[in-house]
């Protein structure tokens, strides 16, 4: 008897859900608010992603520039290079390299004083 009344119910239920024919508009609302939720943090996440993938590469050229220094100084009886594009035949695609990934805009800069290679994108 138990049993019967459940499945009754179940299938009222059923033919119910199936009579309306669709969703309510706060139920379709709610979708569209959890689905922005999630967009908002993927797109968080790529933002986050892609600059420490920029700062990485620009960290990881300016040490290619720092060996270039080392190069330069064996090649010329431990004279210093002047400017950065002094290393440009000790480096492999220069050109590509000696710009900052995050803007390509912005150049590598050799500081002189420390012969370290600095980017003013990346200061660290
Ligand atoms: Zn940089």
């Amino acid at each position: 008897m138990v049993a019967t009344e459940v499945a009754d119910q179940l299938g009222g239920l059923v033919q119910r859900l199936r009579s309306d024919g669709g969703f309510t508009v706060i139920e379709l609302m709610v979708v569209v608010l959890i689905i922005g939720v999630l967009a908002t943090m993927a797109a968080g996440s790529y933002w986050f992603t892609t600059s420490r993938t920029y700062a990485v590469t620009c960290r990881s050229n300016r040490a290619t520039f720092e060996s270039a220094v080392s190069m330069f100084r064996a090649a010329h009886e431990q004279v210093d290079p002047l400017v950065i594009d002094d290393l440009a035949p000790y480096v492999q695609n220069f050109d590509h390299s000696v710009k900052c990934p995050e803007d390509p805009n912005v150049r590598l800069e050799l500081d002189t004083a420390t012969m370290r290679v600095v980017c003013p994108n990346h200061p660290d």
